[in-house]
């Protein structure tokens, strides 16, 4: 089968290279450069804790069978690419300022070796924090990636799989014959496929015919390198209304949350209000330096569920709407969207995205 995926981030790259892997021909089509999207610009955690509170129960499932799959999927992309893409289960702590809100993480459980623990063991696993806190929910294997060489190590491993990625080329309209999606166009030309995925992250919606509801939601981050002398702690930590995630030498702090469209540009706010909320954890970030300040588009759809399946339009399907969760779900999208696609598998039908076709 010649399959077309539209977008080469995480989402498009591990779909791709699924399908490549089960023997089908497939080809990336790319508005700019693989892995260039929100899929650069995120955090790399697999923060299954901490992001998947309150959230649908078929998306906690999805998110536990989505992280359990990591290990694996990370082991066969950096054998494949020759790459190491960072896969580091070192932990993330979730902090809890007083008694009642630590009583609260408990029903934030949903990793079995997840446990609440109070102000001492927090102080060895997180010594930079030093501002008043009575414990935390501590998960000792939740783990994060390098988001940007996982994009890399994934395009490589795509290719080594007989995938082709087409950079430069960007998608404005999918032709139908008689209702079925047969073929995409780009500025350059036309291009026909027997089955096509539309995985364009938070400018899915952009291409015609409109099948995927969702919006960007802008993230801010920053990254803050230390003096001689001090290191970045070895876990992710959550608290304050940021996260701080290690990355090599330096730490990252996310992100902000923004409803604005399709506006990346950066801003002192942004900025100052991370550095500010890290500085009242770990008050000793004072003394790093500010080497870094980004921002990326997150997908997010109505119901904030990924999009995940076939559309109302015969042949073609989705693979959008992860949100803040699109490195975390990555491996489960892939698998559960080349088993669709080859007909071995039926869609979740919280994330059917024809649960918006009306
Ligand atoms: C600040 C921030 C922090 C985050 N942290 C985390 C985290 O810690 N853990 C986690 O799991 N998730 C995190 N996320 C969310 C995660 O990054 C996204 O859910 C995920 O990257 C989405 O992947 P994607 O492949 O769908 O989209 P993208 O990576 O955005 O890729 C879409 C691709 O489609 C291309 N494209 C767009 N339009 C067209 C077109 N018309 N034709 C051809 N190509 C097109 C784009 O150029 C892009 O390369 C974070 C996001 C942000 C912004």
């Amino acid at each position: 089968m010649k399959i077309l995926v539209i977008g080469a981030g995480v989402a498009g790259l591990a779909v791709g290279w699924r399908l490549a892997e089960a023997g089908q021909e497939v080809l990336i089509l790319e508005r700019g450069q693989p892995g260039r999207g929100a899929t650069w610009a995120s955090a790399g955690m697999l923060a299954v804790t901490a992001e998947l509170q309150n959230s649908h129960p078929d998306e906690i499932e999805f998110a536990r069978y989505s992280n359990a799959l990591w290990p694996n999927f990370a082991k066969q992309i950096e054998d494949l690419s020759g790459q190491n893409i960072g896969f580091a289960p070192h932990g993330a702590l979730i902090l809890a300022e007083d008694a009642i809100t630590l009583a609260g993480l408990e029903r934030q459980i949903v990793q079995p070796d997840s446990e609440l623990v109070g102000a001492d063991r927090v102080r060895e696993i997180a010594p930079l924090v030093t501002a008043g806190i009575a414990g935390g929910l501590w998960s000792p294997h939740e783990a994060w990636v390098d988001n940007q060489r996982l994009a890399l190590a994934l395009a490589a491993a795509f290719h080594k799989s007989g995938g082709r990625v087409l950079a430069n080329e960007a998608v404005v309209r999918i032709e139908r014959d008689g209702g079925r999606a047969v073929a995409v166009r780009t500025p350059f030309g036309l291009y026909p496929a027997d089955a096509i995925i539309l995985a364009a992250g938070a400018w899915s919606g952009l291409v015609e015919p409109a099948v995927a509801p969702v919006v960007p939601v802008k993230g801010q981050m920053i990254l803050l390198t230390p003096p001689p002398g001090q290191s970045p702690p070895a876990a992710v930590i959550w608290g304050n209304g940021i996260y701080a995630v290690p990355r090599g030498r330096a730490l990252a702090i996310g992100a902000t949350v923004e409803a604005v469209g399709f506006d990346t540009a950066l801003t002192d706010e942004g900025r100052d209000g991370l550095r500010h909320a890290a500085e009242g954890l770990m008050p000793t970030l004072k003394n790093w330096t500010l080497s870094d300040h980004w921002a990326g588009l997150r997908p997010r759809s109505p119901d904030g569920l990924p999009l995940l399946g076939p559309t109302a339009v015969d042949g073609l399907w989705l693979a959008s709407g992860q949100y803040r969760n699109g490195i975390l779900f990555a491996p489960a999208v892939a698998e559960t969207l080349c088993n669709q696609v080859l007909g071995r598998a039926s869609v979740i039908p919280a994330f059917d995205p024809r649960r918006f076709a009306a």
